[in-house]
C-alpha cells in the first residue's frame, strides 16, 4: 500500500500546496511518493525529494510534457496507478483538470475537496458551497482524492534526499495539443500563497477603477489581489484571481474584502483566512458574518484614506 501525490509546479518551484498534501497523505501511514511531470523538471523532482515524509519521487520526463496537457498527465497516472491505494493532490484548477480524467480511466470515483480524512476510505467534504458537510465512504480499490490544502500544515523540508526515479512517459495522446499560452506576469505575490489578500467585488465598477482603487493598497501591504466572480464576469478582473468555490481557495493571515457582498460561493474560498476585514456600505451584507473587523462605509472614500494612512506609517 502506497500513496501517490500529484505535484503542481511552475517549472521553477513546487507549489506550496504540495507540502500540505504530504501532511494530508501521512494519514494512511504508508510510503508517500510524489509524481513530478515535465520535460526539464529535475530541479522540481529534487525539491520534492527534500520534503519530510516522502519515500520516493517519480519523475516522468518527456519532450511533450514541456507544455503538459491534462489528458497526458491523466494517462501517466493511470499507467502507474495500480501500485497505489491512494492518489492525492491539493484541490486546485490544476488537479481538478487532471484527476477526474484519471478517475474515469481507472473507473473509480473522484472524491474532491476533502476537508478531513476520517478513516482509510472515509472523508468529510463540503457541498452547497460549504453550507453542508457530508461524510462519505468509498469502496473503490484506488481512492482518488483532492484535499482542501489550507486545512493541513506544510510538511518540513529536510536534508535527507529521497530516491528520484526517472520514468519515461507513455506516448502523447492525439486528441488535444498545446498551441499557445498567455501568462499574467505580476510583481504581486501569488494569490494562493500570499500572506495578505485584498479582494474586490462588482462594486468597483470597471477594470480601471478596480486597479486604481485596489492596486495602491495592495502595493503598500505587499498583498495579492483577488476578485469575486461577479467582478470577473463583468471583466473588471482576470479569471485567475477569482476567489471562491469555482475559483482559488485562499487562507492568508489577512483577507480584506472590498465591496464584496459575501455570497456563500465566495466565502467558501476565503473563510479559513486568519483575519477577515470587510468594507461594505450595506450593514446587512453577509460578508460581515465572516468578518473579524467590519467597516460600513463607501469604499471609494475609505480605501484611498486607508492607503494613505498605511503609506504614511
Ligand atoms: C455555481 C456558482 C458558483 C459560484 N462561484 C463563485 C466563486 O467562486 N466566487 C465568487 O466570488 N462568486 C461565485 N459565485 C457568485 C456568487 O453567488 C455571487 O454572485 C458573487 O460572489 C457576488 O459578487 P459581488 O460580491 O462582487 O457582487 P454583489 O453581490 O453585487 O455585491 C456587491 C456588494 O458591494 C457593496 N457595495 C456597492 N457599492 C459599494 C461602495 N461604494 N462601497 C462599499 N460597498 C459597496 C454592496 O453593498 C454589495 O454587498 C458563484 C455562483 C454560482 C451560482
Amino acid at each position: 500500500m502506497k500513496t501517490l501525490i500529484l505535484a503542481e509546479h511552475n517549472g521553477e518551484a513546487l507549489n506550496a500546496s504540495v507540502y500540505q498534501s504530504v501532511t494530508a497523505a501521512q494519514f494512511w501511514n504508508a510510503p508517500v511518493e510524489i509524481l513530478v511531470t515535465g520535460n526539464d523538471a529535475a530541479n522540481i523532482a529534487q525539491q520534492a525529494a527534500l520534503i519530510a515524509g516522502v519515500a520516493r519521487v517519480i519523475h516522468v520526463k518527456a519532450d511533450h510534457l514541456a507544455h503538459p496537457l491534462a489528458e497526458d498527465i491523466a494517462h501517466i497516472i493511470a499507467n502507474i496507478a495500480n501500485e497505489y491505494t491512494v492518489i492525492l493532490a491539493a484541490h486546485s484548477s490544476f488537479s481538478r483538470n487532471i484527476l477526474p480524467r484519471a478517475a474515469a480511466l481507472l473507473d473509480v470515483a473522484m472524491i474532491s475537496d476533502v476537508l478531513e480524512i476520517q478513516a482509510n476510505n472515509t472523508y468529510v467534504r463540503a457541498i452547497y458551497a460549504g453550507n453542508i458537510h457530508t461524510t462519505i465512504q468509498s469502496t473503490d480499490r484506488i481512492q482518488l482524492i483532492t484535499v482542501h490544502s489550507s486545512n493541513y500544515s506544510a510538511a518540513d523540508v529536510i536534508t535527507n534526499t529521497a530516491e528520484v526515479a526517472v520514468v519515461p512517459a507513455p506516448a502523447p495522446q492525439q486528441k488535444t495539443r498545446w498551441i499557445s499560452e498567455t501568462r499574467t506576469l505580476s510583481d504581486r505575490p501569488a494569490l494562493s500563497t500570499a500572506k495578505v489578500v485584498i479582494s474586490g467585488g462588482r462594486s468597483l465598477g470597471s477594470a480601471e477603477t478596480f486597479e486604481q482603487v485596489l492596486a495602491p493598497l495592495a502595493a503598500s501591504l505587499g498583498a495579492a489581489l483577488g476578485a469575486t466572480r461577479a467582478a470577473v464576469d463583468a471583466g473588471y478582473a482576470p479569471n485567475d484571481i477569482q476567489v471562491g468555490q469555482t475559483g482559488v481557495t485562499v487562507a492568508p493571515d489577512l483577507y480584506i474584502a472590498v465591496g464584496v457582498s459575501g455570497a456563500a460561493q465566495h466565502t467558501y474560498g476565503m473563510k479559513d483566512s486568519k483575519i477577515v476585514v470587510a468594507i461594505n456600505q450595506d450593514p446587512d451584507a453577509p460578508i460581515f458574518q465572516v468578518a473579524d473587523y467590519g467597516l460600513v462605509a463607501d469604499l471609494f472614500e475609505v480605501i484611498p484614506e486607508l492607503t494613505a494612512a498605511i503609506q504614511k506609517n
